[in-house]
């Protein structure tokens, strides 16, 4: 498997992809090591946790320039990435025990009743690109905290970055037993469907998502599914620094080239502030510095995945061809690699793909609405559902839409952030189950009752 830098097109490695036996065999070795695992004190498995957490920083630098460039994010956004992935980390090391400790219920009386958190068992781990080590943690730690063996299957275009975290895993002292990892493409995702695991949790598209579900579903164990999104955002009349909103938003749109799954994908703007809005959108959008991800003042670096430049660009031509107006961007600019100008679009509707398919790129179409029921039945005009942003200068007015909203999250006055604290969860084509807070912490964990007489 070629593993190719996105901004030079340049193969920068070549691995050996999995096949049957070296799956069959990394499960058994996974098998076989989770029990011991699993006999140890909590306290303990967090103690590599807390190993692999002060590793992370030390060697910041090469996994960022790794990270970089494989998937061509700018570097200070993979510092980024690496730093928001510790502060998971640090949420899990200080909330995890507290947790999964036994709960009693009733600890007087005839018949005394506890519940105590078991391991699911071996779980697969089928990850995305986009955020490898933010999405990655979401998983492997509390899975690893809960006292669970993890195969991991990093996304072909994070393989290097992978293989990394697998490297300083061991490093902390994990042992191979515990924690495997599976290098491929989709055909090896499949193959670890095949195995009889434990659990599966999945990071990616709704199309791979839905794809998993129906596989995993007769096999009767959790599967949980963190897929994409269409998030819209929405701009009322009543804020009052419409520069400020229009940079956050911008912000939102393009971070990591777009290619976040709650990135900001749609913005519906009231009338009555629509063109000053547009106007400070667009200059900001125009300021934008498109170049090599290495560089520190590179703010738009090239899309991980070839394909996706023509495939955003065949949204644009959809949407223009339907009656939108292109206010910047558009095109490819003249350079290798896989670069597209961020691009602002008005005059777009509901009929365009622009509009109701995840995009995952540095554009974004600016819809005018004439009132807050307008821009509710807009926002909710979607199968997606993973998060949505209301800017507003009154509370009581945002939250009468967030509680409206079927989402997992909701946002008031920012977009486009995760906190471990919260539960990071879809709902319908945005995905399943829950990571993050201390319900991510339990997700990776099965209850059982004790009812103790005597
Ligand atoms: P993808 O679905 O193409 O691939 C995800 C993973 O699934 C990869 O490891 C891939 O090799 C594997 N895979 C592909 N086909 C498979 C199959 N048939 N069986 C088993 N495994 C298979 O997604 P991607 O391009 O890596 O990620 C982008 C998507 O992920 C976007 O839609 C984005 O919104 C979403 N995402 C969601 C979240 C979230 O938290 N909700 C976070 C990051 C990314």
């Amino acid at each position: 498997m070629k593993i190719i830098n996105p901004a030079t097109e340049e193969v920068l490695e070549e691995l050996r992809e999995e096949d049957e036996k070296t799956i069959q065999e990394k499960y058994r070795l996974l098998k076989n090591g989770q029990p011991a695992w699993a006999a140890l004190p909590i306290d303990r498995r967090i103690a590599f946790i807390a190993k692999f957490y002060d590793l992370l920083e030390a060697e910041k630098d090469h996994l960022a320039a790794t990270l970089t460039s494989e998937v061509g994010k700018p570097l200070q956004q993979s510092y980024n990435e690496l730093n928001g992935a510790r502060a998971r980390i640090k949420f899990f090391i200080d909330n995890s025990a507290r947790w999964l400790k036994d709960e009693w219920i009733i600890t007087e009386g005839a018949t005394r009743e506890k519940i105590a958190y078991e391991p699911l068992g071996v779980i697969a781990n089928i990850s995305a690109w986009n955020y490898p080590y933010l999405v990655g943690m979401n998983v492997i730690i509390p899975a690893l905290i809960g006292g669970n063996a993890v195969l991991y299957k990093p996304s072909e275009y994070s393989t290097l970055t992978g293989l990394a975290i697998q490297q300083l895993l061991y490093r902390s002292g994990i042992p191979e037993n515990v924690f495997q990892t599976a290098v491929g493409k989709g055909d090896v995702g499949e193959m670890i469907l095949s195995l009889p695991l434990d659990g599966y949790f999945f990071t990616g598209s709704f199309r791979t998502g839905k794809s998993i579900a129906e596989k995993v579903a007769p096999k009767l164990v959790p599967c949980q599914l963190e897929l994409g999104g269409k998030d819209p955002l929405y701009v009322m009349d009543d804020i009052e620094d419409i520069d400020k909103v229009a940079e956050a938003a911008l912000e939102g749109v393009v971070y990591n080239n777009g290619q976040s799954c709650c990135a900001v994908e749609r913005i519906y703007v009231h009338e009555k502030i629509f063109d000053r809005f547009v106007d400070s959108f667009t200059r900001h959008a125009k300021k934008l510095r498109i170049g090599n991800p290495g560089d520190a003042d590179t703010e738009i670096g090239p899309l991980t995945r070839k394909g996706q430049v023509e495939f955003l660009l065949s949204q644009i031509r959809d949407a223009r061809d339907k009656g939108a107006t292109i206010l910047c961007g558009g095109n490819q600019p003249e350079r290798k690699g896989y670069f597209i100008e961020p691009t602002v679009l008005v005059n777009v509707n509901h009929q365009m793909r622009l509009m109701t398919e995840e995009s995952f790129g540095p554009v974004v179409g600016i819809q005018k609405v004439k009132d807050d029921e307008e821009a509710i039945r807009l926002m909710q005009d979607t199968e997606y559902g993973l998060t949505a942003a209301v800017y507003s200068k009154s509370f009581e007015r945002a939250e009468t839409i967030m509680k409206e909203l079927d989402t997992g999250t909701v946002y008031w006055n920012c977009c486009d952030r995760v906190s471990a604290g919260l539960p990071w969860s879809g709902r319908r084509h945005s995905g399943l189950g829950v990571t993050l807070s201390y319900q991510g912490i339990r997700a990776f964990v099965q209850p059982k009752a004790f009812h103790l007489r005597g």
